[in-house]
């Protein structure tokens, strides 16, 4: 990948690569740049065969993080600095990261262990040039590990799927005929850096010659922005999840784009209908991490009205339906989606059992290897691949990838857990996670307690919303767990309600079979309870309350930890505004998501327009 973007550069060096910003690097910029991070990696013993944990904010930084470790012989590790410590932690020890490249306005945010500021002086620094050239000639090959991309892993802990030079450039480039990209694309990036789809954004319009703007993370939560962004920079290109789609139509973005990509998770109908007047040309593409960033896609039409397709396979990618005997599914018939070609991946670092229970030997093509994706579906008349579902429990939080499982391990830490179950529930357009909790005989929960544990260690997304005691399952009569028959969640869950949130009822629990409650609620005071707050920020407890059916326990409650999400976040911002009369940023309202926090920036934002209003 690093040999085709050098190669990019020196055909076109003066030209813009990527801008974020106020901030643009040209082509000649980004590889002398990415080359002298390189070099320091180097002197700090870091190069082919290496792991480096890269945690860094949308900037251009990130473009010169990824391509300076590769330059570097090494592998990209991406790392979120707004993880818990103790995920970061784990991801950088299962990873065998030797160093965590970061900037230093995330040093405090970034994890432990050995670090390296990407804008801190470097006394060191060598002729970029000579760095860059002579890295590009040494670094790995095509068999060689490109990074390791996290996703979460049903049995309590985060799994990284190991992805070569070769994969890396396969996934990249087979996107080309999608997008059929032009030197004079103009690529914006929302993907978010641990969502490997970042690397078509950065890295298939810097290997044609096309310039990257990386999103800021306030124009990637708010369409307003995003559509001002893109009208603003004569975008021609976005690839982008359902939800972020939606977002800037519901915004009222009335741009044109040459192509828009969706993926990720389902693209509906309705969707893809109010986007396709807006776009040249409309792909769903599909494909998991585990074969490299894509591998079908289809372009969609106005035939597209009961389903969208997700297509055909991509360049050196192959689709087979099969049955549980790897037997090929009957035409028309449903089966489960298994991935062969050039961007199977080599499986799970660390996980050989896991690697060999879901990566296996073609049955059809000799020497071909095959991935089971988990995903059930059936060919259309066209033959394009439709899907209908998941043979298994994963599913999807708002773009990321969630097995349940994963957060149940968690959730059962607690003393007081027997036996928990998580499951997604439908809440407007959006999915909420509800965890249905059998405490041990003897036991009462403590759902702040349990809160607190999942937020010290589980990335916000998969945090449940709603907690629901359980006294017995309900059973399918092969006695698994029946999950459609778990009690409805609270009355937010059940019932949606718009941006400004009419006050939260208090409803009661229905269960239809089994008995629910609400988790205990030990420790979590009712909202006038918490007496110590000061006006504002009693009022916004009252806001918060409103929008998470709960109320926080206290100042330093996290937002986050009661469930919120960062859609929850963008209709604060509406219910601040209406009650408050200020216009906060939803940016800064995640950045520290504890009611004292939100107090401190009303009370700011209050006296600034105070100040700004004309005295008599
Ligand atoms: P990830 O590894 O995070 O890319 O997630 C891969 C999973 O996301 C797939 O196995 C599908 O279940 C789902 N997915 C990705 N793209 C689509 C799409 N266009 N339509 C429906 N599901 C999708």
């Amino acid at each position: 990948m690093h040999h085709l973007v050098a190669a990019q550069a020196d055909r076109t060096p003066g030209r813009i690569a990527v801008r974020c910003g106020t901030t643009a690097l040209t082509y000649r910029e980004l590889l002398d740049t990415a080359g002298t991070v390189a070099g320091r990696l180097e002197r700090r013993g870091i190069g082919f065969g290496h792991r480096v944990a890269v945690s860094v904010d949308r900037s251009t930084d990130l473009v010169v993080a990824l391509l300076g470790v590769l330059l570097a012989g090494a592998a990209f590790v991406p790392v979120d600095p707004t993880y818990p410590a103790e995920r970061q932690a784990y991801m950088l020890r299962d990873a065998g990261a030797r160093l965590t490249l970061t900037v230093g306005r995330l040093a405090g945010r970034a994890t432990t262990g050995d670090v390296l500021l990407l804008d801190a002086p470097d006394p060191g620094a060598k002729p970029n040039a000579d760095v860059a050239g002579r890295n590009a000639a040494d670094a790995a090959g095509s068999g060689d590990l490109a990074y390791l991309m996290y996703t979460s892993g049903s049995t309590g802990r985060p799994k990284a799927v190991m992805v070569d030079h070769h994969c890396l450039v396969k996934g990249v480039l087979a996107m080309a005929p999608v997008v059929a990209p032009e030197p004079e694309d103009v690529w914006v990036s929302v993907t978010s850096a641990s969502f490997d789809p970042i690397l078509v954004d950065l890295f298939l319009p810097l290997a044609s010659g096309g310039s990257v703007v990386i999103a800021e993370e306030r124009q990637v939560l708010d369409g307003r922005e995003l559509g001002r962004l893109l009208d603003g920079c004569g975008a021609t290109v976005l690839q982008a999840t359902p939800l972020a789609w939606s977002m800037l139509l519901d915004a009222g973005w009335r741009g044109r784009l040459r192509v828009a990509l969706c993926g990720g998770e389902p693209l509906s109908p309705s969707l893809a209908a109010a986007l396709r007047p807006r776009v040249g040309r409309l792909w769903n593409i599909y494909g998991p991490t585990e074969t490299t960033i894509w591998s079908t896609a289809h372009l969609v039409t106005n035939a597209d009205q009961a389903v969208v397709p997700v297509g055909f396979p991509l360049p050196d990618t192959t689709v087979r339906l099969l049955d549980e005997q790897l037997r090929p599914a009957a035409p028309g018939e449903r089966g489960e989606v298994w991935i062969g070609g050039g961007g199977v991946t080599s499986g799970y670092a660390g996980l050989p059992e896991l690697t060999a229970e879901r990566f296996t030997a073609d049955p059809f093509e000799p020497g071909g290897r095959l991935y089971r994706t988990g995903d059930l579906g059936h060919l259309d008349a066209t033959g394009a691949l439709v899907l209908v579902g998941r043979a298994d429990h994963q599913v999807k939080i708002r773009g990321h990838r969630v097995e349940p499982g994963e957060i149940e391990s968690r959730l059962a830490e607690d003393s007081a857990v027997a036996e928990a179950v998580v499951s997604a529930r439908q809440d407007g357009d959006d999915q909420r996670l509800v965890a249905y909790l059998r405490p041990r005989r003897g036991h009462v929960l403590d759902e702040a307690r349990i809160r607190a544990h999942a937020a010290d260690r589980l990335p916000r997304h998969m945090l449940p919303a709603a907690y629901v005691t359980v006294d017995c399952w309900p059973r399918t009569p092969n006695g698994k767990i029946d999950r459609r028959a778990l009690p409805e969640p609270p009355a937010r869950l059940a019932s949606p309600r718009d941006a400004d949130g009419e006050p939260a009822e208090t409803a009661p629990l229905t269960g239809g079979g089994p008995r629910a409650d609400a988790v205990s609620r030990a420790g979590a005071p009712p909202l006038d309870d918490v007496g110590s707050l000061d006006e504002v920020a009693a009022a916004l407890a009252g806001v918060w309350g409103d929008l998470l059916a709960l109320a926080p326990t206290d100042a330093e409650t996290d937002f986050f930890a009661l469930g919120g999400t960062s859609l929850d976040v963008m209709r604060m911002v509406k219910s601040i505004s209406t009650r408050f009369g200020v216009r906060l940023s939803a940016v800064q309202l995640m950045r520290e998501p504890t009611l004292s926090a939100h107090a401190e920036l009303v009370r700011t934002a209050l006296t600034a327009a105070d100040a700004a209003r004309p005295q008599p």
